[in-house]
């Protein structure tokens, strides 16, 4: 059983301590029956999207306004649903947070129509949405993407095609972020693009080494409407921004829940296994890995709370603050699961066990939603202003 004694710290208040027991307790009987299941990932994620919604789980990911928990998005809560789903499964957690990821561009800086279009079918999981921003030649500097949109009338007609994008294939609908002048980073606008538009295709699936759905998306001359524009002409890198600021912490809030999971399954497996004629525990490397372990944990955990805290109760954005505790525990977690690995021996690498799959989780974290270079570019471009 994982530690919990991080609840109780101040960064935390009273709901988001009674959230953790009920996700915890929800996910123990919902989710771990699926717990190995990686066979139809698409089918699966939107399974968890409908089972989250009906659950009433996913009133996180939207606010109150459209049914939401909080007033605006509750970064706490967020965090805490991705740490205690991730500690389960990584598709469950997926599933949750594109929800909220998704649409949170909607969230942040839609008109009143548009939210109350898209924002209630989110919550209940009736629609899911994507973040659809990297190009195939413009992933780190996104600012540099060349997909288009040129104003026709009442509408714009977009072109390009989008690669890696998550939930690509099952979304209803993506927030896309596409040109619409040559200003560089300032030259971009975000769109709500439904699925059925025509013009729009998934071009194809991409297989990661921890499935889920993900894929390759074109649109040839799409007909998108003004009124499904999010924020002004010239402000979707900034759109895109504002919603990395509130989704970098819970990314490594997932990490967390991977990583709090290795360090319970070695600590059960180091106690259980003799060597030498004494429990694996029994020796001091071990116990100094454990060590290593649980403190690289409760670093990871108090940068994300801090992140999150300061999102929540002081500022509206935190740049550094979410850029710090998504590098550090995202290295953090790969580091706590490479040793439960090593730990288990050749257990440990045998396909299917949990830090097995733990190991091919957790690698993609240090790569979407800005890789860990970018973070430090992040950080530093902060230090140095
Ligand atoms: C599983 C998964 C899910 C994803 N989901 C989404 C999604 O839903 N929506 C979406 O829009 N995107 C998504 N992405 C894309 C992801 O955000 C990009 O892969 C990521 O931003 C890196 O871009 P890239 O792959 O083009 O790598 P590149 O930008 O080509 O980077 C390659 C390497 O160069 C390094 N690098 C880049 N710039 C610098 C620099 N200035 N100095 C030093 N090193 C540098 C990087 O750190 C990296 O190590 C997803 C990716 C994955 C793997």
């Amino acid at each position: 059983m994982s530690d919990k004694s991080y609840l109780d710290w101040p960064f935390l208040e009273d709901h988001h301590r009674e959230l953790a027991g009920l996700l915890d307790a929800w996910t123990e009987k919902e989710i771990k029956p699926f717990e190995d299941d990686e066979e139809d990932v698409n089918a699966l994620s939107k399974k968890f999207v409908r089972m989250l919604g009906e659950a009433g789980f996913l009133q996180y990911s939207v606010p109150a306004e459209y049914g939401g928990a909080h007033k605006s998005l509750d970064v706490r809560s967020l965090c805490i649903c991705r740490e205690t789903l991730a500690r389960t499964t990584g598709l469950a957690d997926f599933a949750f947070a594109m929800q909220g990821l998704g649409s949170g561009a909607i969230s942040l800086f839609g008109t009143s129509e548009l939210k109350a279009e898209y924002l209630p079918k989110v919550l209940t999981g009736e629609a899911i949405p994507a973040f659809a921003l990297t190009e195939p030649d413009a992933g780190s500097d996104a600012g540099n993407l060349s997909s288009t949109a040129v104003e026709d009338g009442d509408d714009y007609i977009l072109n390009g095609t989008k690669t890696f994008i998550s939930n690509a294939g099952i979304a209803d609908f993506y927030c896309m972020f596409v040109r619409t002048s040559d200003e560089g980073a300032r030259g971009l606008t975000c769109f709500v693009l439904d699925a059925d538009t025509p013009g729009f295709e998934l071009v194809e699936s991409l297989n990661v080494i921890a499935p889920h759905p993900l894929g390759t998306i074109r649109m040839t001359n799409c007909r998108v409407p003004k009124s499904k524009m999010l924020g002004k002409v010239g402000e979707g890198f900034k759109v895109a921004m504002s919603n990395l600021d509130i989704f970098r912490s819970t990314v490594g809030a997932a990490s967390l829940g991977f990583a709090r999971r290795a360090l319970d399954e070695a600590i059960a497996r180091t106690k259980e296994r003799h060597v030498f004629g004494q429990p694996l525990s029994g020796f001091q490397f071990t116990q100094g890995k454990l060590a290593d372990m649980a403190t690289e944990i409760d670093a990871s955990a108090l940068l994300i709370y801090r992140a999150a805290w300061t999102r929540d109760c002081v500022a509206d954005r935190v740049t550094r603050e979410a850029a710090m505790a998504k590098m550090y525990a995202t290295e953090a977690a790969q580091v706590v699961i490479d040793h439960a690995v090593q730990l288990f021996g050749g257990m440990g690498v045998l396909v299917g066990t949990p830090v097995e799959r733990l190991y091919r989780e957790i690698r993609a974290m240090r790569i979407y939603e800005g890789t860990t270079d970018v973070q430090k570019i992040v950080i530093a471009t902060q230090l140095l202003k």
